[in-house]
């Protein structure tokens, strides 16, 4: 209680110390920081040109300078270029100083408000594994692929995608097994399931290309592979559009990522998270389910991929939105 009036007592003061919209200087960004406990769920928003990253709050933690016509700067280097350094984990400033070991995603920014765009150092990237992919990023029947699966042997080496610092090694038996996820200098996280075994520890330093962990079959999954993901604060997006799985290499030494294309897939999951589904019971066909659910016996048959005249049973799972 006296952390939340003493956070609210600095918020006014802030308010009212760039209330005449000045652009604070480095020192003030720096004892700003400093004096924040993380929060989240973080907001970016452009005004004239400057880059305003949010807390929920609703004050304004740090501004960043970034022409958003251009967005040729990485967080890092725009930071770096204010003084401000990475503080205790990678792209500290950028993740608003968050570091959990148990949430791929603690930062819940949501993907309409991620940055319109910006350039992503792809460098030192190394391919964790150099495998033919067995399943693309994208839609499943009830629900989303966030990684690429890469072939591999039981036992192979897995390797991490770039420099950084490992957040989480943990277990998750019903999905990702034996997983890491680390943070990046270049603002990515990365995720790397299914493992026989864990080699890489909670907050190691490590370089890009050391060995993480061993490929294997561990969780949700139906044969030895890497379920290998990239994130950029918290969203995951298709490797495949940065990367090429032909000859291991990124696509370009530096990645455009964007709101319209990186997170084209924003609207499939808009949709999945809208969809509804239902148990058909006793009495139940297309045209009442249709009818008791607001929609049309065409609109089902779409989205289960089914004809209308197919029979419906009992128990059955049906998709009505
Ligand atoms: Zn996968």
């Amino acid at each position: 209680m006296k952390r939340c009036l003493l956070s609210l007592v600095m918020s006014l003061a802030l308010v009212s110390v760039y209330a005449d919209d000045s652009i604070p200087t480095v020192e003030e960004l720096v004892e700003e920081q400093v004096a924040q406990e993380p929060q989240e769920p973080l907001r970016f928003e452009y005004r004239n040109d400057t880059l305003f990253v949010i807390g929920d709050a609703g004050i304004l933690p740090k501004y960043v300078t970034v022409s958003a016509s251009t967005g040729s700067n990485t967080y890092k280097r725009l930071f770096k270029d204010m003084g401000i350094d990475e503080g205790d984990h990678p792209s500290d400033s950028l993740y608003g100083f968050t570091w959990t070991h148990n949430w791929v995603n603690p930062y819940k920014v949501p993907i309409d408000s991620m940055p319109d765009s910006l350039l992503v150092d792809m460098s030192d990237f190394v391919m964790p594994v150099k495998g033919y992919i067995t399943s693309h990023f994208g839609m499943r029947k009830t629900r989303y692929h966030y990684g690429t699966d890469i072939k591999l042997h039981v036992g192979d080496s897995v390797r991490s995608a770039f420099g950084g610092q490992v957040r989480i090694c943990d277990y998750d038996p019903r999905g990702y097994g034996n997983y890491v996820v680390v943070r990046h200098h270049n603002g990515l996280e990365t995720v790397y399931g299914h493992l026989s075994q864990i080699i890489a520890e909670p907050n190691e330093w490590i370089e890009a290309g050391e060995i993480i962990g061993l490929g294997g079959n561990t969780g949700r999954s139906t044969g030895p592979h890497l379920h290998f993901e990239m994130r950029y604060l918290g969203n995951a997006f298709n490797t495949e559009k940065a990367l090429n799985y032909t000859n291991f290499e990124p696509k370009d030494s530096v990645y455009l990522m964007t709101l319209k294309s990186t997170y084209s897939h924003n609207a499939e999951l808009k949709a999945m998270k809208a969809a509804k589904y239902i148990t058909v019971k006793q009495g139940d066909n297309l045209s009442v389910l249709a009818k008791r659910h607001g929609t049309t016996v065409k609109k089902i048959c779409q989205l289960n991929k089914i004809k209308p005249n197919s029979i419906i049973r009992i128990g059955q799972k049906l998709r009505v939105r």
